[in-house]
């Protein structure tokens, strides 16, 4: 009996985020809005959205001892996730700097300051969460090392996601473990450089299977998911909705396609139902805020 669908290992960070009429040049000031204090971080987020749709879900991050690991701590208390592998430690918390733009384009500065502790050492620590849960799922917020060593402790039937953001080459260990490696356009053209200049995302996805990975899901924005294993590449549509904010939609699709795979479902299903949660999640302003429960999700028409 596992005690979890759903193990996260990744980051954690207070996302800083100031209203900006536009970006400050080199040596310049700008005034903004108001500064809004967001719970966020990839790793963060994943587990979140897991926790919200129901999934029996344990993160595996690093914070520290401030406010902002505080905030962490009771969003991911809040929504269920287990937090026993929450490490807090002498580091500062991960921050994200993000000025929005009237048109809501981003920009981003991360500090990753505890997440970039997150060490291989953690990971053998927490054995017992690793062999407790179904499904392991890691993000590169944290270091690779630290990945590598998530791959090497697997409980034998243990399953591992990966979504290689940001992203940058994989080592062939970490690629051969994915069981689906779950990309988005940016992220295949960093790991797949010039193979992919010329193609289309079906293209893309059965060249990334060709270099290890067990499947590979490519996700599309408004216009869902690709999913390519050795039975082929299938088309996953998404769900028509008015998009307000599309801010971690890829974390909500990752965390619903890990847990769907952690309950038994066939990768389409499972891909299925996660481009119908980040449907709902684009629905909503926010990252975590946005997050759908699993009735919102079967409410959700088309
Ligand atoms: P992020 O902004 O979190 O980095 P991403 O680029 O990794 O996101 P997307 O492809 O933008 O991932 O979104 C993930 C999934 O969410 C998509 O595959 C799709 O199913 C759903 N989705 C995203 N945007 C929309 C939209 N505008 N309408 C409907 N569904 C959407």
């Amino acid at each position: 009996m596992n005690d979890y669908d759903l193990l996260v290992v990744g980051s954690a960070n207070a996302d800083l985020v100031i209203g900006v009429e536009r970006r400050p040049g080199p040596g310049e000031t700008v005034l903004g809005s108001d500064l809004a204090v967001h719970p966020g971080g990839k790793g963060a987020n994943q587990a979140v959205a897991a926790a919200r749709l129901g999934a029996r879900t344990a993160l595996l991050a690093r914070v520290g001892a401030d406010d902002h690991g505080r905030l962490l701590l009771e969003s991911q208390r809040a929504a269920g996730v287990d937090t026993v592998g929450v490490l807090v430690g002498e580091d500062p918390t991960g921050v994200a700097l993000i000025t929005v733009d009237p048109s809501g384009d981003n920009s981003i500065v991360v500090s990753p300051g505890a997440n970039a502790r997150l060490g291989p050492e953690d990971v053998r620590a927490a054995g017992s969460l690793l062999h407790a849960s179904r499904v392991v799922s890691a993000q590169l917020e944290i270091p690779l090392e630290t990945v590598v060593e998530v791959v090497r402790n697997l409980p034998p039937d243990g399953r591992f996601v990966l979504n290689p953001s940001p992203p940058r080459p994989l080592p062939a260990e970490v690629l051969a473990a994915c069981d689906p490696l779950i990309v988005n356009e940016h992220e295949a053209r960093v790991i797949l450089g010039d193979a992919c200049v010329s193609g289309e995302p079906a293209d893309w996805a059965r060249i990334l299977l060709a270099k290890g990975p067990r499947s590979v899901v490519v996700t599309l924005g408004a216009q869902g998911a690709l999913v390519a294993s050795a039975e082929g590449v299938s088309r996953v549509p998404s769900v028509r909705v008015d998009a307000v904010d599309t801010t971690g939609a890829g974390d909500a699709f990752t965390a619903a396609l890990a847990w769907r795979l952690g309950t038994g479902w066939d990768l389409v299903r499972a891909a299925a139902y996660a481009a119908r949660v980040g449907a709902a999640a684009v629905t909503r302003p926010g990252a975590q805020a946005s997050y759908p429960t699993a009735a919102e999700v079967d409410a959700l028409d088309g």
